[in-house]
């Protein structure tokens, strides 16, 4: 039976772009044409989130790729709030990305802390989580990814505004794609515990996308497992190739 998740794709083009490079990402998604039946969310430094808002048409939304765990305050340096995205029309916040966990050194209680203030101003989350190489060669995948998404659902009560993200570490950036079938075990894996530790519903209701050197090349086949409902895509989400990724299911 066909599941009823709506295919999520997010263009996540982390610390990348000036004005006239974005222009040229805004006039392809503009031009499209995309796939109505894909959910589409690119994340652009958040000092260019107005500027993509203003541009950009309303079938794409917008969302940061972080953000800190209140609205405002003495916090010098930091770069957004999910209140200052608001205000600039973004509707997600990417939390948890492995370059945040990895690179800044974020743990799983204050990502989570994050989660719990984005759900309160009423934004969504897309919930990153995955697996170093050392990790998954001695057989921990399961253990790392379920211990990553049990401090998000510590903090999430409505799960509709929430997208999963399994981003193995060693694919991100790095051209080595998960198989299919890798990206299905742990999909399936997550759906399960989902089921087991939040709810059936929740299970069968919520979109676990993939991410990881995610290419027009790889995305129709990627598409296909039953439990993959999109993707969150980096490097490939600078170039017109993310059209055909936001199509892969077309
Ligand atoms: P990549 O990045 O597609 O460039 O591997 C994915 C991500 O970090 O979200």
């Amino acid at each position: 039976m066909a599941n009823q998740r709506k295919f999520f794709v997010g263009g996540n083009w982390k610390l990348n772009g000036d004005k006239q490079s974005v222009d040229g990402i805004i006039k392809f998604l503009n031009d499209g044409p995309l796939d109505e039946n894909t959910e589409v969310v690119v994340s652009p430094p958040a000092i260019y989130l107005d500027y993509v808002r203003g541009k950009l048409n309303n079938n794409v939304a917008t969302s940061a790729q972080n953000c800190y765990k209140v609205a405002k305050g003495a916090f010098t340096g930091e770069i957004v709030s999910a209140a200052m995205a608001k205000d600039v029309g973004a509707t997600w916040i990417i939390l948890g990305h492995s370059e945040r966990r990895h690179v800044f050194g974020e743990c799983d209680e204050l990502i989570g802390q994050k989660t719990k203030y984005v759900l309160e101003e009423g934004l969504g989350v897309i919930a990153c989580i995955g697996e170093k190489l050392e990790e998954r060669e001695s057989n921990q995948t399961n253990e790392v990814v379920f211990r990553q998404t049990s401090a998000f659902a510590a903090n999430i009560s409505d799960w509709s505004k929430v997208v999963l993200a399994y981003e193995p570490v060693w694919a991100i950036g790095t051209g080595k794609v998960a198989s299919p079938e890798q990206a299905q075990e742990v999909h399936a894996s997550l759906r399960k515990w989902l089921a087991d530790n939040v709810s059936a519903e929740v299970a069968q209701k919520t979109r676990i996308i993939y991410g990881g050197s995610v290419s027009a090349g790889n995305c129709k086949e990627l598409g296909t497992k039953p439990d993959v409902d999109g993707f969150l895509v980096g490097g490939a989400s600078l170039k017109p190739d993310f059209v055909q990724i936001i199509n892969a299911r077309k």
